[in-house]
């Protein structure tokens, strides 16, 4: 489902444009006082004001505060942030919103992955740990922003 604040690409002054896409498309499309999101490097909080910027995301909250309105949380799972004057763009792995995400599926993708980390320690079968252990924070990022973690 496609979240779209109400917006142009020319915004008022002190006005972010933002765009968070998805390798199926795009997931929101608005008007932004502010977005917080967390970088490889760290937290990061996006004004009208901020200067130009590529980054990698981590596995992490994003947040969009519409001017005037309540902010907007996303699970956006890895991708780049891309800042210019007045714009910010988000080119996700993978991103939901909290509307979108199946809890069930959440859920199941965290007890597989934990089950991995734990037969990892305990020398069982072969495992990926930093594949089991993104998949867990992957679902458990899904369950956070549902509030159903
Ligand atoms: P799973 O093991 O359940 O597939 P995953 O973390 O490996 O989870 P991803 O590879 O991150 O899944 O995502 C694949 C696609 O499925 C993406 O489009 C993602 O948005 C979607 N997706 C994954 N899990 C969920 C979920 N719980 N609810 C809604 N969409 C999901």
């Amino acid at each position: 489902m496609a979240v779209n604040g109400a917006s142009t690409a020319h915004e008022p002054p002190g006005t972010l444009h933002v765009r968070l896409l998805t390798p199926s498309g795009t997931l929101y499309e608005g008007a932004a006082s502010a977005v917080a999101a967390v970088a490889e490097g760290g937290a990061l909080e996006i004004l009208s004001d901020h200067g130009d910027l590529m980054t990698p995301l981590e596995i992490a909250v994003l947040k969009v505060s519409p001017p005037g309105g309540e902010p907007v949380t996303f699970a956006v799972h890895g991708g780049f942030l891309e800042v210019k004057p007045d714009e910010v763009r988000v080119l996700a792995d993978a991103a939901e919103s909290g509307g979108d995400i199946d809890i069930e599926r959440a859920r199941a993708a965290s007890e597989r992955a934990r089950r991995r980390i734990a037969d990892a320690s305990t020398g069982g079968e072969e495992v990926n740990v930093d594949r089991a252990e993104n998949a867990r924070k992957r679902a458990l990022l899904r369950l956070g922003v549902t509030g159903r973690g």
